[in-house]
C-alpha cells in the first residue's frame, strides 16, 4: 500500500535524480549525429564556456519565434506573458537549468530536432573538424553553432543531459534526456506535470571535471558576454537553500 505522501516522496525521488522512468520510449540518434557526438565528447577540446553561448541562443531564438507567432495567435501566450531566460544552478547536485519561456517543443519536435533527423550541417562540421588539424578531435569546436548543431555542446560538459518541454499545441509536457556517450536519448511525459507553463528547461548534469560551473560569478561572466545581442531579458538565479 502506497500512501499519498509516499507516492510525493516517490515523485520527489524522480525529480532530483531525473532517471527516465521504465518503459520511456527510447529512439536511436541519426548516425552522423551519433558520430558528431562521440568526437564532441571524447574531443580534448578546452574552451568548454561554448555551450552557454549556443543554449543562450537557441533559447533566444524561441523567444523569437514566440514573440513573432504570437502576432497572428495571441493565444499562444496566454499561459505566460513573459519572454525570458532565466539560469539556475545548484551546487549541491551540480546541475546548471538554463529555462526559456520561447516556443517550446511538442514530442514529435523533440524527437526529430533533437536527434533522428540528420541535420546538413553534421557532416559539415564533421569536415570543418578534420580540415582544421588534420585530426578529427583536435578541430576547433567553438564553431558547433554556425553548422546548425549547437545543442550538442551541452555535452562537453554534461554526463547527462535533460530537456523538459511544453509547446502551446502540445498536450502535455515531456522530456528528453540522454547520458553523454549513448547512442540513445529517452523521451516521455514529464513525471513532475506541467512545471513550465510554456518554453523549455535544460538541465545539464555537470561532469566532475566541470563543476566550476555550477558557480554564480563564473556563469554571471560568461551569460554577459554571451547576451550581448540578446534583445530578451536573462536572469541569473542565485542559490536558494
Ligand atoms: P540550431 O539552433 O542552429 O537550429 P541547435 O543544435 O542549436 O541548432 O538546435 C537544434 C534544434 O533544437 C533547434 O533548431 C530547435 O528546433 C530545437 N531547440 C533547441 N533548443 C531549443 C529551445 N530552447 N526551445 C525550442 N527549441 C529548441
Ligand atoms: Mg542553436
Amino acid at each position: 500500500l502506497v500512501s499519498a505522501a509516499d507516492e510525493e516522496a516517490k515523485i520527489q525521488v524522480e525529480k532530483d535524480t531525473f532517471e527516465a522512468p521504465t518503459g520511456a520510449e527510447s529512439f536511436k540518434f541519426e548516425a552522423e549525429v551519433s558520430r558528431m557526438l562521440d568526437i564532441v565528447v571524447n574531443s580534448l577540446y578546452q574552451n568548454k564556456d561554448v555551450f552557454l553561448r549556443e543554449l543562450i541562443s537557441n533559447a533566444s531564438d524561441a523567444l523569437d519565434k514566440i514573440r513573432f507567432l504570437a502576432l497572428t495567435k495571441p493565444e499562444y501566450l496566454a499561459a505566460e506573458d513573459k519572454l525570458q531566460v532565466q539560469i539556475e544552478f545548484d551546487k549541491e547536485h551540480n546541475t546548471l537549468t538554463v529555462r526559456d519561456t520561447g516556443i517550446g517543443m511538442t514530442h514529435d519536435e523533440m524527437v526529430s530536432n533533437l536527434g533522428t533527423v540528420a541535420r546538413s550541417g553534421t557532416t559539415k562540421f564533421l569536415q570543418a573538424l578534420k580540415g582544421s588539424e588534420g585530426s578529427e578531435s583536435s578541430g576547433d569546436i567553438s564553431q558547433i553553432g554556425q553548422f546548425g548543431v549547437g545543442f550538442y555542446s551541452a555535452f562537453l560538459v554534461s554526463d547527462r543531459v535533460q530537456v523538459a518541454s511544453k509547446h502551446p499545441d502540445s498536450d502535455a509536457q515531456y522530456v528528453w534526456t540522454s547520458a553523454n556517450g549513448s547512442s540513445e536519448f529517452q523521451v516521455y511525459k514529464d513525471p513532475r506535470g506541467e512545471t513550465l507553463k510554456r518554453g523549455t528547461e535544460i538541465t545539464l548534469f555537470l561532469k566532475e571535471d566541470c563543476m566550476e560551473y555550477a558557480d554564480e560569478q563564473k556563469l554571471s561572466d560568461l551569460a554577459k558576454h554571451y547576451s550581448e545581442f540578446v534583445v530578451h531579458p536573462i536572469y541569473l538565479r542565485t542559490e536558494t537553500t
